[in-house]
């Protein structure tokens, strides 16, 4: 894989799959719906700009323990539909999908090692849930030394007190940019 020489920026969309923004969905997140034209324009300009596209999708196992540990119904199971992306922002050639199994993108996941070969140490987080995935994996990408830049407008909560907060703790606390 190509080493960049430039600093670069990936775009990360987060747990923008049908089991989370469908209309009665098991985990549905319903402000996700409204975020979708931000995140689809974020989609194009990286495209055209030639920076990384990087799908963060949650991807259970049909007893995955997190279902019972957090009390999450079943969501996301490998192979649905549910766990598929919105057929507004599908992937395409070129783009990267990594599946995860819980809140962060990072955990036990080739994130990291994925960022590295591309030679990116700066990202743009969109997607779902505000205060859980997103945040989570703020905090991850943070501690690994990466700017974290997340886009207000391309993110969704779900009380709105909860999305408030993720946005506060990640800028006061993690040095987050929050994107206007
Ligand atoms: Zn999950």
């Amino acid at each position: 894989m190509t080493k960049y020489q430039q600093p670069k920026e990936a775009l990360l969309i987060i747990d923008m799959l049908n089991d989370f923004v469908l209309e009665g969905a098991p985990l549905e997140v319903p402000d996700t719906r409204k975020v979708i034209p931000d995140i689809k324009g974020e989609i194009e300009r990286a495209r055209a700009e030639g920076r990384p596209v990087i799908y963060i999708c949650d991807a259970h196992e049909i007893d995955d323990k997190e279902f019972s540990k957090f009390g999450w119904p079943s969501h996301a199971v490998k192979g649905t539909r549910g766990a598929e992306v919105v057929d507004e922002l599908k992937p395409e050639e070129g783009d990267i999908v990594i599946e995860k199994t819980t809140y962060s993108g990072f955990y036990n996941t080739k994130l990291d090692e994925t960022l590295k070969n591309l030679g990116v140490d700066s990202l743009r987080l969109t997607g779902c849930v505000t205060h859980i995935c997103i945040m989570f994996t703020a905090s991850d990408a943070v501690l690994r030394g990466y700017k974290v830049t997340v886009i207000e407008d391309g993110v969704a909560g779900l009380a709105e007190e909860d999305h408030k907060a993720a946005l506060r703790i990640m800028k006061n606390v993690m040095g987050v940019k929050i994107e206007a």
